[in-house]
């Protein structure tokens, strides 16, 4: 019997092909020909196969959304991440106002000088 095979949907499309029931209702084979001619088996369980296209390529849109709210999570995910990096600057090692080395990070970010008390503010 004709099926459409949803498997790899995603990255070669929905494949057509010649399948075959098995003892296992909701399994087919498919019989491939290797290069050499030897023959090999395939086997696919539902949902990936189809007896109808109509019904593989709702199958196909439900897998391609799937995969597209997954990135959208990923994209939110990463874009959160780039942001901490926005918060990276250089160090600071003398004050702009004493020119002392005793400056320590503050916590809430910037900078300040332990012997003026003077902050400094630094730009990413
Ligand atoms: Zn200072």
């Amino acid at each position: 019997m004709k099926v459409w095979i949803t498997k790899y949907a995603l990255s070669q499309g929905i494949l057509e092909a010649e399948g075959t029931q098995t003892e296992t209702p909701t399994m087919i084979r498919v019989r491939g020909k290797n290069t050499d001619l030897s023959v090999y088996d395939s086997y696919f369980h539902k949902p990936y196969w189809h007896l109808s296209p109509v019904d593989a390529a709702e199958h196909a849109k439900h897998l391609v959304d799937k995969k597209l709210a997954s990135l959208i999570k990923q994209e939110k995910k990463l874009k959160k991440l780039r942001r901490q990096f926005d918060n990276v600057t250089e160090p600071v090692d003398k004050c702009p106002v004493c020119n002392s080395d005793d400056v320590r990070q503050l916590p809430m970010g910037g900078w300040e000088c332990r012997k003026c008390d003077a902050g400094i503010t630094t730009t990413p």
